[in-house]
């Protein structure tokens, strides 16, 4: 952001007077200045064109010497000149104008360049000296006997009170240009700002349309590759029936061998797309929670049993131990399941066989702490913070020994903090991993003595442990 909101403004000659100051407000100031030290006053650009009315101008520059073509551009380029010289020199300039009578400049500066200027005078300090007057009403082609005239009205007055005058209007134009400048600064810097707010929530909007957009893509292809791969699942189901045992087959062996190799990269496929379509439900925020008081020991105590006949295939001990039998809360133990068997299926995928899985369940009266610990293959510290993210793999490369897509941890954390939960994980390479999850004890009130003492379906249902243990390749 500091690199394009920049306070300092480059263009410094596109800026106009009527920018910095406001011109009303210019006008009032140098009208009571006029009137109070009882000079003419006016402000002009940077090339000597008004941008003011006269203030208690004299009939001699009004009427006579700025009624021709000729005596206008003449006090332009004296007053342009006054403004520059003032400039240069940074102090207020006092100066004989090519009429004969004394101006002061003041320049209107910014940063110090200047873009106008606030000048005083049409005074002089001793009495006119009348046959220079005619001269001037001659180059300029004016009545002299009028210009003579309206000379009788120049005031005149001490260099001390000019001096003074011009002091005056030197400060008030310098305090004017300063804060209106650093008002300007301010007022472009809001709308850099302005428009870089704009620019951002467009890109921001843009972005969500994408992102919606994509979960919709995957939605949509999810669902399309669900039907197929049902199809075929049932179909190979269907064959195992028919076939095996039959006298029809002639290698029985050989066809149970990929039946069985097909089904298993079936229950993957399936794991992959489920994974997909929940991912894209907790991101469209159609992930719902069915609460239900339930002994959540027992529910994961029963999780950890079914898997344990798959660990044994890997030669993996699995060792569940608890500080209470009986908690009850408010959990929804589908989604339960979901978090267990995919913390335990990644126990299993990344520990050799000999090492062990721990599941512990500790008490801590407001809020429980499960604990899913492995003797495996560890995780390194620089990904310990990634591994929750979308895709993210620890070995990414396409020789990697496990199977799987990078999504079961970050479905899992969404899972746990809509349990209002958190999840963290401790590792060390080439000793192990611990996941720890720690959730509320809260039971729904109007619950409280009816929950469900019958255990959960889980023992029932092989297939959610085949589909959540497919990534990894056993022995049977
Ligand atoms: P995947 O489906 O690839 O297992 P996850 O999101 O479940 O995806 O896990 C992400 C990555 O975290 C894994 O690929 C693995 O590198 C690492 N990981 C997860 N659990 C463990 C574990 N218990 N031991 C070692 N690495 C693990």
């Amino acid at each position: 952001m500091a690199e394009t909101l920049n306070l300092e403004i480059s263009d410094l000659k596109s800026i106009q007077i009527k920018d910095v100051i406001d011109i009303e407000m210019l006008q009032r100031f140098q009208d009571n200045f006029a009137e109070s030290m009882n000079i003419a006053s006016i402000t002009v650009d940077i090339n000597g064109v008004p941008v003011t009315k006269n203030s208690s101008y004299t009939n001699f520059c009004e009427k006579c010497i700025q009624s021709t073509a000729a005596g206008k551009s003449r006090c332009a380029a004296s007053h342009k000149r006054g403004g520059e010289e003032a400039a240069r020199t940074g102090r207020p300039y006092v100066y004989k104008c090519h009429a004969g009578l004394i101006d002061f400049a003041a320049p209107i500066m910014v940063d110090g360049c200047q873009i106008g200027t606030v000048l005083g005078g049409q005074i002089l300090t001793e009495k006119p000296e009348v046959s220079k007057f005619i001269q001037i009403a001659k180059e300029i082609g004016l009545d002299e006997e009028n210009l003579i005239e309206s000379l009788k009205e120049i005031i005149v007055t001490t260099d001390k009170s000019i001096k003074a005058a011009a002091e005056v209007l030197f400060t008030i134009t310098n305090a004017m240009s300063k804060i209106g400048y650093k008002e300007l600064k301010l007022k472009r810097f809001t709308k850099d700002l302005e428009t870089e707010v704009k620019n951002k929530n467009l890109l921001l909007d843009k972005s969500k349309e994408y992102n919606k957009t994509k979960t919709q893509f995957f939605s949509i292809i999810s669902h399309e590759l669900k039907t197929p791969l049902n199809i075929i699942f049932s179909s190979l189901q269907l064959m195992e029936s028919i076939y095996i045992g039959s006298s029809s087959l002639s290698n029985d062996g050989k066809f149970l061998k990929y039946s069985k190799m097909m089904k298993q990269n079936c229950y993957r496929l399936i794991r992959l797309i489920n994974n997909f379509i929940d991912m894209n439900k907790i991101e469209l925020g159609f992930a719902n929670l069915k609460l239900k008081n339930n002994n959540i020991v027992k529910v994961i105590e029963d999780i950890t049993l079914s898997v344990v006949e798959y660990s044994k295939l890997k030669n993996v001990n699995i060792i569940f131990d608890t500080e209470t039998e009986e908690i009850i809360t408010a959990f929804d133990s589908g989604k339960l399941e979901r978090i267990m068997l995919n913390l335990l299926s990644n126990a299993l995928k990344f520990t050799p066989a000999k090492g062990a899985i721990y599941i512990n369940i500790y008490d801590k009266i407001e809020y429980i702490l499960i604990s899913v610990k492995d003797t495996g293959i560890g995780i390194p510290e620089n990904m310990l913070n990634k591994i929750f993210d979308p895709f993210t793999q620890v070995d990414s490369s396409l020789k990697r020994n496990a199977e799987g897509s990078g999504i079961g941890l970050s479905i899992v954390k969404s899972l746990v903090e809509m349990h209002n939960g958190k999840i963290s994980v401790k590792s060390q390479v080439g000793i192990g991993s611990e996941f720890i999850i720690k959730l509320p004890v809260k039971p729904i009130k109007s619950e409280i003595n009816e929950y469900n003492q019958a255990g959960n379906s889980l023992n029932d249902n092989v297939e959610k442990i085949k589909i959540e243990f497919s990534d990894i390749y056993f022995d049977y």
